[in-house]
């Protein structure tokens, strides 16, 4: 019998899976198996062989980039559009159903979403108006409370403040909470869970939908939390007695679950064994993305861990290179490593966009950047560092979130004294005071001030021109299209001329990003979905739920730079995992604690699935960390990869560290001869008189002040000034 064509590309499990009848399935599989794959050709299937609507099908993923490129392999294997399916990320599906449903959730038309920094920003000021201390009451740690309680599906009002840190959280929690509602703000833990209360507590609503989506599908199901998972209930409508429940089929890794540190819980998959009928399971166990030796280096490492629902993965794939170990220096001399190994590959005739390097910590990204732009080599972030995230678009945004939304705080603080136009800090504290004494926005607070006596006549003025501009603005774009309405606001706000006026290279990419912008307005696409929102909201919301997708340079071929846990999902030939030491990585809040200590482990299995064809490992033994220079030793997950799939790269010698002034600034070669005039090179034995042997590991400054740090293999590290160090190499 001849295979269906959407089955031909399978091996035998995975056609089973995507042709199941079963009502509830479960793909538990390793990296690389083609889980994903089977989704979409699951998805496919129903569309094609089982004639199941697009319009009945909810797909859930976990970034928004995966669910676009769903979307588009569903279509290239139809040959045809599939608009009208629903396929997102959580947060994505819940704004789009808080927006269907905005009056049913007590919220505005033109609700927006607050973004984390926004978010922090705005806890910060709650603070300070219950007068609170804010050391005591860290800001960062308030919205953190804030947010696991909201993952977990709670409220201020549930939550019992036993004893004086929970009674005050809650209390921050209740008055951010009032803030956001006054202004139309939705956090993104508020997203999941005000969708999830509507659908919990509106009968109508959740039989509409339970009726509406027959087929529920979810990716990397081994990171959904409490409220993610009580969502996919609800949409089932599984242990509802009224209705019949829905097809759901998930699809994970237990070892790859990486979001426990924010409420993901891979006891979801039991449970899910638990709260469904009959599941069917399916084990993928060939693995079609890496090396023999790459997948024989993960199995082994993820083999440490307990608790492992446990997996065979194999490939008949060729065994391929060793895994390559690099040690270096400090963290500059990993970042030059890297990009020399780039520059080869690209060399090669390979792209830059099939090769990406991984870290731990955003933090780690700028000298791996810095080198980048030395080398010349273009590159791209990926989540983190966004687009709309830079500060001027932030900026630009304010100006823009004001015009749709005057109750918006946040957006009236980020702009009102942006760029400078008299409204100083002690005018904002005495709006902010009048908001909140009077239960209102800052908007109307400031509408209010301004016909009455408090501030002085210049404050008043300046405040009043403020409120007319963002008035003024609205008025006359509102026929324009989206990209001329940005382009008049960040010109008539006069951000573009502050930006434009300062001087250096910095401004510049400013000025560039500003203009971007405008760009990114006038290609905005307004998704189908998006119909129902003016095309300023749609673009608003865009901003806030993108996570690096719609960089500027999207189409450039650039290697991709991006944390381990962004990598999620993601497959390249050439990986390269950096900083991989003790206290980076695994990282130090994780090595006091077992649990925590595996997910790390999780995350390297994660991290050395995503290589094709070569991986690349390094690790410093020096790293300047916010401005402190650390030693570290290698990590642990090194030492549990088998030696025989591992390759030592020899030491390169040649690495200079910056003075203070220049921190981070990678030498020319002026500097680069000054390190070499002191006769020492990185990583040379020296003895010295006092203090035994050691390893140049540093050197700074030039002339008679240069100084040299050894690491003395009895005392540590020590700077010594090389004129009178009298150093013998040995
Ligand atoms: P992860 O756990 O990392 O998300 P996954 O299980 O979702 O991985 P996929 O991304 O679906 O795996 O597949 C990994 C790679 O293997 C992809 O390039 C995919 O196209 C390829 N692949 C999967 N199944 C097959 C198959 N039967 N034949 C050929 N290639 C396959
Ligand atoms: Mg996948």
């Amino acid at each position: 019998m001849a295979t269906h064509p959407l089955l031909a590309q399978l091996n035998e499990k995975q056609q089973q899976a995507v042709a199941a009848s079963e009502r509830n399935m479960l793909v538990l599989a390793g990296a690389g198996s083609g889980k994903t794959r089977v989704l979409v050709h699951r998805i496919a299937w129903l569309l094609q062989q089982q004639q199941v609507s697009p319009y009945s099908i909810l797909a859930v993923t976990f970034t928004n980039k995966a669910a676009a490129e769903m979307r588009g392999r569903v279509e290239e294997l139809l040959g045809s559009s599939v608009r009208s399916m629903w396929i997102g990320t959580f947060h994505g599906l819940a704004h789009r159903l808080l927006r269907a449903h905005y009056m049913d959730v007590g919220l505005p038309q033109n609700f927006q979403i607050l973004d984390s920094d926004d978010q922090q920003r705005l806890i910060k000021r709650i603070i300070r108006s219950l007068n609170l201390d804010e050391k005591r009451w860290p800001p960062k740690q308030a919205q953190w409370f804030i947010n696991a309680k909201k993952d977990e599906g709670l409220r201020a009002h549930h939550l019992d403040g036993y004893d004086i840190t929970e009674r005050t959280l809650k209390e921050v929690y209740q008055a951010y909470q009032d803030s956001c509602d006054r202004a139309g703000l939705v956090d993104f833990a508020e997203l999941l869970l005000r969708a999830q209360e509507l659908m919990r507590t509106n009968k109508t609503v959740r039989e509409h939908y339970q009726r509406r989506f027959r087929h529920i599908l979810v990716d990397e199901f081994q990171d959904t939390n409490a409220i993610q998972y009580a969502w996919i209930q609800l949409f089932s409508g599984v242990g509802d007695p009224s209705v019949e429940p829905n097809y759901v089929t998930i699809v994970g890794d237990d070892d790859q679950s990486i979001y426990g540190w924010r409420g993901a819980k891979v006891e979801n998959i039991q449970q899910f064994l638990d709260d469904y009928d009959n599941v069917l399971t399916i084990r993928l166990e060939q693995n079609y993305r890496s090396t023999g030796t790459i997948l024989e280096a993960a199995n082994t490492v993820i083999a440490n861990n307990s608790d492992r629902l446990g997996k065979d993965l194999w490939t008949d794939g060729n065994a391929g290179e060793p895994i390559h170990l690099y040690a270096a220096f400090n963290e500059m001399d990993e970042a030059r490593y890297i990009t020399g190994r780039i520059e080869e590959w690209h060399q090669q005739g390979n792209a830059l966009s099939d090769s990406a390097i991984l870290y731990r910590s955003n933090a780690q990204s700028r000298v791996l950047e810095e080198a980048l732009l030395h080398a010349r080599i273009p590159y791209r972030i990926y989540g983190g560092l966004r687009f709309f995230d830079r500060q001027e678009v932030k900026d630009a945004l304010g100006y823009l979130r004001l015009m749709a939304n005057r109750q918006d705080d946040a957006a009236l603080e980020r702009v009102i004294n942006t760029p400078t136009r008299g409204i100083g800090n002690r005018t904002i504290d005495i709006i902010r005071q009048a908001a909140r004494e009077r239960s209102t926005t800052m908007w109307d607070s400031a509408r209010y001030l301004v016909g009455e006596k408090t501030l002085s006549g210049r404050a008043r003025n300046a405040v009043n021109d403020f409120l007319n501009l963002i008035d003024e603005l609205e008025d006359i774009t509102a026929d324009f299209s989206l990209g001329r309405q940005t382009d008049t606001a960040i010109k008539k706000s006069g951000l573009l001329a502050m930006y434009e006026s300062e001087k250096g290279e910095k401004a510049e990419t400013r000025v560039e990003n500003l203009k971007e912008l405008v760009n990114a307005c006038d290609h905005f696409r307004e998704l189908e979905s998006d119909e129902d929102l003016t095309p300023l909201n749609a673009f608003l919301a865009h901003a806030a739920l993108e996570s690096g997708d719609e960089q500027a340079d999207e189409h450039q071929d650039a290697v991709q730079l991006m944390t381990l846990h962004s990598a999620k999902g993601l497959e390249f030939p050439l990986v390269f995992m950096t900083g991989v030491e003790e206290g980076m990585f695994p990282s130090q809040q994780s090595m006091d604690e077992a649990g925590r200590l595996e997910e790390e482990r999780r995350l390297c299995y994660v991290g050395m699935t995503r290589a094709m064809q070569k991986l690349v490992i390094t690790y410093a033994e020096q790293r300047r960390i916010y401005g402190q220079e650390l030693f570290h030793k290698v990590s642990r997950f090194i030492g549990e990869i088998p030696p025989d799939c591992l390759h030592h790269v020899r030491m390169q010698t040649q690495v200079e560290r910056r003075t203070d002034q220049d921190f981070g600034r990678f030498h020319t070669g002026a500097s680069h001869e000054a390190f070499e005039q002191t006769g020492y090179q990185l990583g040379q034995r020296v003895r010295h008189s006092k203090f035994g042997e050691g390893t140049v590991l540093n050197y700074e400054g030039t002339g008679p002040q240069s100084r040299i740090q050894i690491n003395f293999d009895d005392l540590g590290s020590k700077w010594l000034v090389v004129a009178y160090a009298r150093l013998e190499s040995c």
